[in-house]
């Protein structure tokens, strides 16, 4: 294993185990995925396993297995539910890559042809607007 053990003492850990909320968008047995609090563009949301994994370099490799599909599938539903031209995903591994938060996550942000991403853990979005951006995705879901 490469890296530092993983800590269940981090942000999503809490969220994974109910003791702070998130703006949920989808889950299953092995998967959760909610907004960003931070979007880097509209819609910008995160994947993430249930099972405890610091980053991709410590992650089992059947947790990847069941979460890269969801990816997938979320990465599908936010491109239509806000008419993205693209989606960047982006997943960053240790403090020298820009990770800060330590259980392993996907982003999924939608991209538009000449609009630049907003800073990464930049700004905080109105909890309004991400309760209405995760109703977007979950519509397009239910279809
Ligand atoms: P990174 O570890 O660099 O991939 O970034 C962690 C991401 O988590 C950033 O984009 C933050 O905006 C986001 N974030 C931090 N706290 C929360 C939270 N409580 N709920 C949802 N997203 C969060």
């Amino acid at each position: 294993m490469t890296g530092q053990a993983y800590d269940s003492n981090n942000i999503f850990g809490k969220i994974l185990r109910g003791e702070i909320p998130c703006h949920r968008i989808y889950e299953d047995a092995d998967t959760l995925a909610f907004m960003d609090v931070m979007p880097q563009s509209p819609g910008h949301l995160l994947v993430i396993p249930k099972a405890p994994s610091r980053n991709i370099l410590d992650a089992d490799p059947a947790v990847l297995a069941k979460l890269i599909p969801v990816v997938q599938k979320l990465a599908r539903a936010a491109k239509e539910a806000f008419e993205a031209d693209g989606i960047t995903v982006i997943q960053f591994n240790e403090p020298a890559s820009g990770q800060t938060v330590y259980h392993l996550h996907f982003h999924v942000i939608p991209r538009y042809e000449g609009l630049a991403l907003k800073p990464h853990s930049g700004q905080m979005e109105d909890n309004g607007v991400l309760a209405a951006n995760a109703e977007k995705i979950i519509g397009v879901l239910g279809n």
